[in-house]
């Protein structure tokens, strides 16, 4: 390989199919350059899954210096919201893409759609229909079996015409009439079974308002939309493969120069994941998650609130490939991505999630050392920062244990010693309890001529994270995890509900931690790795107290022993 050859492949992600066809038609000239588009529905937040379709969409266009639109596929009135459009725009450049332009909307076209479906009357291959919903259904045919030609198939030309003209004009009620295509009712796709072009809806648009009681349907709208923009490749997933020849229907019949190549790859599935925003609404609807942001859910907005990054979600997109092959990735893949930035980039700080006091009895009461410390161990351009040292500190509870069970505890014990990170080695002479006999202080004494120096004569047990007890901010840290610990809870396999399968320890919330008192002034800008506890982000939205949000643990404790330590 020369060594341009090799620039190019470690300029661009990895090849695939899409890309090959792309290669082709632009060394055979077919196209001067690329133009893509992403198309999502304003029918709900945009999900992992649309985090795919982006970063496919919009790095197809960066990679060959082509260009992506961003189109709101708006023709079912009733389920679409100018919020939902405000949520997806703002992911979209969350992600880090521009798209090429205005913002686009399918609405701004059913004019033209319009005109085009008259020119389809005209010619003979567009009829108005009267059968019911049910008829309807019942002539359609099945899979094994054809379907008959509805009785107003041969309406003539101006009767369609006059018929579709008092559609337009609010002449019927819903359901009473639609505008369908002719062509095949004995075609084995049932796509083409002379399938439906546009529906009455009463409802009002949020883009048109009242301006039209009949809608268009996405496989009418979505070609049309794609064939006005110039795209010249429109990428989908595999659902729409047995809807490409009514794609390619209706751009072979109409009057427009452009005719863009559908392509198909395959859907992004994840497992402990549900990708439908179907399913998605449900549990913002019903209460089971506390709304689209919440930072359990797959949606972009959620992950965003829980401190992932840009860049880790680009990355993993890249990693899962583009194919023609259906599969569920594994979400330790995702978090594998989230973990791998934050390493990088998180600045460490410390943070007790559930407060044990310890009164170092040989150190004075008003006193206060100020330790510095690296904000990250490998990365000396990020500075440091001071902690305080004084007579009164918090560790975790967790972190002690009467009688040390065997060598491999690595935390605190009665009698035993321990390091406490950036700071000296404790030792624990006495435990308090109350009346009840809960521990509620330990008794230690610290050894002065340890600051990052190894003890003399003994060998702490491990290394523990703190914070002064007298010194400290209070916070509340939520700790996240998967929202369903179930593998496959969108499998609908024997009649389960998806949501009988969510994780009721998804949410755990720490309400009385204390955080170190540089942490007081944290923004949302950065996410931290608290110490031995995980990496974690300010809330962006509940900011009235300092919340913290656990973006993701240290280390993978899915389906191994827990491995915190
Ligand atoms: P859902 O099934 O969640 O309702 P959708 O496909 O109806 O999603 P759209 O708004 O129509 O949602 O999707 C916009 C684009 O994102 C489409 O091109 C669609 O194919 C793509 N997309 C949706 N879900 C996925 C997924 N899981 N993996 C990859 N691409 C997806
Ligand atoms: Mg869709």
């Amino acid at each position: 390989m020369s060594s341009k050859e090799a620039k190019t492949v470690e300029n661009k992600a990895p090849s695939n199919f899409i890309r090959h066809i792309i290669d082709n038609d632009l060394s055979a000239r077919k196209h001067e350059k690329i133009v893509t588009r992403f198309p999502p529905e304003p029918n709900g937040y945009l999900h992992i899954g649309h985090a795919k379709s982006i970063c496919l969409n919009f790095g197809l266009a960066q990679d060959y210096q082509g260009v992506c639109n961003l189109r709101f596929d708006d023709t079912n009135p009733e389920k679409e919201s100018q919020e939902y459009i405000d949520s997806i725009t703002r992911d979209v450049e969350w992600l880090g893409f521009a798209w090429a332009g205005e913002i686009r909307h399918a609405s701004a076209y059913f004019d033209q759609l319009y005109d085009f479906a008259i020119e389809l009357i005209r010619k003979g291959k567009a009829y108005v229909c009267s059968l019911t919903a049910e008829q309807m259904t019942e002539y359609r045919g099945s899979l094994k079996e054809p379907g008959k030609p509805s009785p107003y198939r041969d309406r003539s030309v101006e009767e369609n015409l006059a018929l579709f003209e008092k559609m337009r004009a609010g002449e019927f009620k819903e359901g009473e009439c639609v505008l369908r295509a002719k062509i095949d009712m004995a075609s084995p796709n049932i796509n083409l079974r002379d399938p439906i072009l546009y529906r009455i809806r009463f409802a009002d648009h949020h883009q048109t308002g009242n301006k039209w009681c009949i809608y268009p349907m996405y496989d009418y709208t979505h070609p049309i939309s794609d064939a006005l923009e110039g795209i010249t490749h429109s990428l989908c997933t595999l659902e729409f493969e047995d809807h490409r020849p009514l794609y390619d229907w209706v751009l072979d019949n109409i009057t427009i120069a452009c005719h863009p190549q559908q392509i198909e790859f395959s859907r992004l599935n994840v497992n402990y994941t549900v990708t439908s925003k179907r399913k998605l609404k449900r549990l913002v609807d019903e209460g089971l998650v506390n709304g689209w942001d919440d930072p359990r859910m797959p949606t972009i907005a959620g992950m965003r609130r829980r401190g992932f990054t840009p860049e880790s979600l680009r990355r993993f997109c890249e990693s899962v490939g583009v194919t023609k092959s259906e599969g569920v990735v594994d979400v330790a893949m995702l978090e594998h991505a989230i973990r791998e930035d934050l390493n990088e980039r998180a600045p460490r700080a410390m943070c007790v999630l559930d407060p044990l006091k310890i009164v170092l009895e040989n150190y004075p009461e008003d006193k206060i050392e100020l330790l510095t410390v690296p904000n990250h161990p490998q990365k000396p351009e990020m500075g440091e920062r001071q902690l305080p040292w004084t007579r009164e500190i918090f560790i975790d509870r967790a972190d002690f244990i009467e009688v040390a069970p065997n060598k491999q505890w690595k935390r605190l014990a009665l009698g035993e010693s321990v390091r406490l990170r950036g700071g000296y080695c404790i030792t624990c002479k006495e435990m308090i309890t109350d009346e009840q006999g809960q521990l509620i202080e330990l008794r230690c004494t610290y050894d002065p001529d340890t600051h990052g120096v190894n003890p003399q004569g003994y060998k702490p047990r491990g290394v523990l994270h703190w914070v002064s007890a007298t010194e400290c901010v209070d916070a509340e840290v939520r700790l996240y995890d998967r929202l369903f610990n179930h593998e496959s809870p969108d499998a609908n396999k024997d009649g389960v509900d998806f949501v009988t399968l969510m994780n009721p320890e998804s949410l755990v919330v720490q309400a009385c931690a204390k955080a170190e008192k540089s942490l007081a002034s944290a923004g949302s800008e950065i996410p931290f790795q608290f110490e031995r506890e995980g990496y974690f982000y300010r809330d962006p939205v509940e900011t009235s107290a300092l919340i913290f949000n656990r973006t993701i643990t240290l280390r993978d404790s899915w389906g191994k022993a827990d491995a915190k330590g």
